[in-house]
């Protein structure tokens, strides 16, 4: 049982659970065993400063070599790190309120650290033994300059920017005062798009909207979009690994529809090839699979999951249904940059607005729940969950999965937070509210037992 992970890293609350201490140590633990060069980056928090010279001094006193990166966005540093270093330490939390930071470690292909890598860190960590070496054996802190710009290039090759430029877009860019503040707006411009930005000054107090990209905390983007005339809204959370869009009317596109979308074109594209998703995506996804020669495997929910998924079977392109896109010949990660480059693309050369091409994709519905649960009553409730629900078709890959005629409900607990998720998809909205809540009804049941 790891006990300082989560399903991605830690995450803590910034300086009183996640002090300079224990970042230090983390990453002296960590560096232990990688000896090698490490680049370090992270998001715009006011913490991630402090934060970033603790792991710097853990990482050289292990015996390793620093790369500061500076802030930036999350995939950025795992493209770094897949290029050119041994491993890499992120210091972000991601689309969490203000006063949460975290870390995330990698290992050389840029990938989060798999399990076994993580008990190994967590035997250092508990023991109070990562290596500490000699004074004259201390390594160097050197910094890479030019990786934005070369990132953004990076992006820019992977799409028909000729075709983006001729269409000359105007798309409003609301980074949430978040790490994209750094990439987004460089890559549209580049991109021959017309920008205007919104939060895109990097605040780690984010004073313009909560950096999760939701509908509620984007309703000003939707008013500008809608009072511009603009072609597209695009929004990212706090370290620049989603996308969310607005469509040209004002509409907030959920993160299955992009998916959906971009899934499409990528399996047209390439004329077919295999996708990795969560169990808790759309139908829309399975299809689209079917109807452009692609094959679905269906994870665990997580982000790295899909990403190693991808990485093992060599796969064509990933996602969840959050908004994060993961193109696995780039960076094995959900990445917001190219994620908005490909969207932009598909407008650009279908000659579609978003609205139409989100209207073509297959609909269904969807409605997500959570109710409070703790934690060390969760896999009670899950086991009798599971028995209540043997008699219809089930999927247990993660939590529980029934599949009725009128839709599915996933039922299952966060690995990060005390609460359960119930997850449905129907036909119509008003069934998908209904199995929601009856996951909902079910996990109740056995909680006040
Ligand atoms: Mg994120």
């Amino acid at each position: 049982m790891k006990k300082l992970f989560g399903t991605f890293g830690v995450r803590r609350v910034a300086n009183t659970e996640l002090t300079p201490e224990f970042a230090s140590k983390l990453a002296a633990s960590y560096g232990s065993l990688i000896k090698g060069k490490v680049a370090v980056g992270g998001d715009t928090r006011t913490t991630t400063e402090m934060i970033k010279h603790a792991v710097i001094s853990g990482l050289l006193s292990s015996g390793c070599d620093v790369v500061d990166l500076g802030f930036l966005p999350t995939p950025t540093v795992q493209y770094a790190v897949r290029n050119y270093y041994d491993g890499g330490v992120i210091i972000t939390a991601s689309h969490n309120p203000p006063k949460y930071n975290g870390i995330k470690l990698v290992d050389s292909d840029g990938i989060g650290t798999p399990d076994e890598m993580e008990i190994e860190i967590e035997k250092l960590f508990f023991n109070d033994n990562p290596d500490r070496i000699s004074w004259n054996e201390i390594g160097d802190v050197e910094t890479n300059s030019g990786l934005l710009e070369e990132y953004i290039d990076n992006v820019i090759a992977r799409v028909d920017a000729e075709a983006i430029k001729n269409v000359n877009l105007k798309v409003i860019v609301d980074c949430g005062s978040g790490a994209a503040c750094f990439t987004t707006p460089f890559l549209l411009r580049k991109l021959g798009c017309e920008v205007i930005t919104m939060n895109c000054q990097p605040d780690g107090f984010f004073p313009g909207r909560n950096p999760e990209p939701t509908e509620p905390n984007l309703k000003e983007l939707i008013e500008v979009v809608k009072a511009t005339g603009a072609d597209l809204g695009v929004a990212h959370d706090g370290d620049a690994d989603r996308t969310i869009c607005i469509d040209e009317e004002g509409n907030f596109v959920f993160g299955d529809k992009s998916f959906a979308l971009v899934e499409k074109y990528m399996l047209k594209e390439n004329n077919g090839g295999l996708i990795v998703t969560t169990v808790a995506t759309s139908s829309a996804i399975y299809d689209i699979a079917n109807e452009y020669n692609g094959e679905v495997i269906a994870t665990k929910v997580g982000d790295l999951i899909v990403a190693r998924e991808l990485k093992d079977k060599n796969g064509l392109f990933g996602g969840e249904e959050n908004g994060g896109l993961i193109f696995p010949d780039f960076v094995y990660g959900r990445d917001a940059a190219l994620s908005t480059a490909k969207i932009i693309e598909i407008i650009a050369k279908t000659g579609k607005p978003l609205s139409r091409l989100i209207e073509e994709l297959p609909v269904y519905y969807s409605e997500k729940m959570k109710i409070e649960c703790p934690d060390e009553l969760k896999q009670e409730v899950m086991q009798k969950i599971a028995e209540e629900t043997r008699e219809f078709e089930v999927d247990t890959t993660d939590g529980v999965k029934i599949i009725k005629d009128e839709g599915w409900v996933i039922i299952r607990p966060s690995g990060t937070e005390p609460i359960f998720r119930c997850f449905a998809e129907a036909k119509t909205l008003k069934e998908a509210k209904k199995m929601a809540e009856w996951g909902i009804s079910l996990v109740k049941k056995y909680l006040n037992q």
